[in-house]
């Protein structure tokens, strides 16, 4: 499954939002192998956003949202109706990332 970011459209793979982007921040194989089993809320917790955001990654309330990605041009803005609309659906379907993941892709978000 596919999902857009909100601010460049590039397409990311769920699968890589999930389990591989946590190894291009600067953090140990060790901490990034740990981030994997820790709660939805826990994975974005100040900390780790600090790290994403170094390695050019924006999440919502989970990383299934992109707001932006490495691909995003510097001065480029999120389109804010995007970004609306995938915080209410993420809202919706708090907890269930998988249903969240099927949703965006079905809307091509
Ligand atoms: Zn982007």
């Amino acid at each position: 499954m596919d999902v857009h970011c909100s601010t460049c459209n590039e397409p990311w793979d769920v699968y890589h939002l999930q389990h591989e982007a946590i190894f291009e921040t600067s953090l140990s194989v060790a901490e990034a192998e740990a981030w994997q089993s820790l709660s939805r809320v826990q994975k974005l917790s100040d900390r780790y956003r600090e790290k994403f955001k170094a390695a050019g990654w924006e999440f919502g309330q989970t990383v299934i949202n992109v707001i932006r990605c490495p691909g995003c041009p510097k001065e480029s803005k999120a389109n804010p109706e995007r970004m609306e609309t995938k915080a209410t659906l993420e809202t919706l379907l708090s907890g269930d990332e998988d249903g969240l993941a099927a949703t965006f892709e079905d809307y091509r978000l």
